[in-house]
């Protein structure tokens, strides 16, 4: 089964309206580089979804970076899925190595969310990754296979062929450092393995696995080609137009 790539940004919290908007004039006016064969995709503030989703390339997604799995109630301060869903969000992070450092999130917070995206008509982006120590340790795959698993627990075989798995080694956001292709092919390929596994062969074959940590328009191209590697998950380098433009070029 043939897998879109998908070349993803997440901006964190970054990105004022206005910035967002220029963003997106300046995407529109690079779009000959969009490649309808790709799916393209911003993870934005909540604040900058309405105007993306106003001005971005057709064919350039809408994601949130979060949400809280609840349909409504007393939670002052977040975002339940059917608010996104409503408003044309496709994808939607959970997970995040941020989200589990800074917010103590869970493995089983974590798997509500992602129960909570699918049951709303959205495309979970699970992301997972060992820390330094974890590399150093040799439990790389362990780890991030046990994420995955807990991540998805729950799903039909049929939700997980079309979820989205991000594998973002921890030491490798923001700082320069990448996984060797080779090595994020390894765990891309372990966890396609433990998806067959545990829910079937057509799971694991349609799942989408990419790539997060560094990623730029230089070292994009060599991830993506990799067998297992279906994308990436690009923070820093999807902030500014002429970078992401150009690494949808690359892929
Ligand atoms: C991320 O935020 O998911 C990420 C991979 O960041 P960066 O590309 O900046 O390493």
């Amino acid at each position: 089964m043939a897998r879109t790539p998908l070349l993803m940004g997440n901006w964190k919290m970054y990105k004022t309206v206005a910035e967002a908007r220029a963003f997106a004039e300046a995407l529109g006016q690079q779009s000959q580089k969009l490649d309808s064969r790709i799916e393209y995709a911003i993870c934005a503030p909540y604040t900058c979804l309405h105007v993306l989703r106003v001005m971005l390339p057709a064919h350039v997604h809408l994601g949130a970076q979060n949400v809280f799995p609840e349909k409504e109630g007393a939670y002052t301060g977040e975002i339940a899925p059917g608010m996104l869903a409503e408003f044309g969000t496709k994808f939607v992070l959970a997970g995040h190595s941020e989200r589990r450092m800074l917010f103590g999130e869970s493995d089983q917070f974590i798997n509500q969310k992602v129960k909570a995206i699918v049951a709303n008509g959205m495309t979970p982006v699970l992301c997972v990754g060992e820390n330094s120590s974890q590399k150093e340790d040799g439990v790389t795959k362990e780890v991030v296979t046990g994420q995955v698993l807990q991540g998805l627990d729950g799903l039909s075989a049929d939700e997980v062929a079309s979820a989205i798995v991000a594998y973002e080694p921890v030491w490798a956001i923001g700082s320069g450092k990448t996984a060797t292709p080779g090595d994020a092919q390894e765990v891309a390929r372990a966890i396609r393995a433990a998806v067959a596994e545990t829910w079937s062969d057509q799971a694991a074959e349609g799942l989408r696995i990419l790539y997060g940590g560094s990623v730029k328009p230089e070292n994009v191209a060599s991830f993506v080609q990799e067998s297992d590697l279906d994308g990436a998950l690009v923070g820093g380098a999807s902030l500014d137009p002429a970078s992401f433009a150009a690494m949808a070029e690359a892929i």
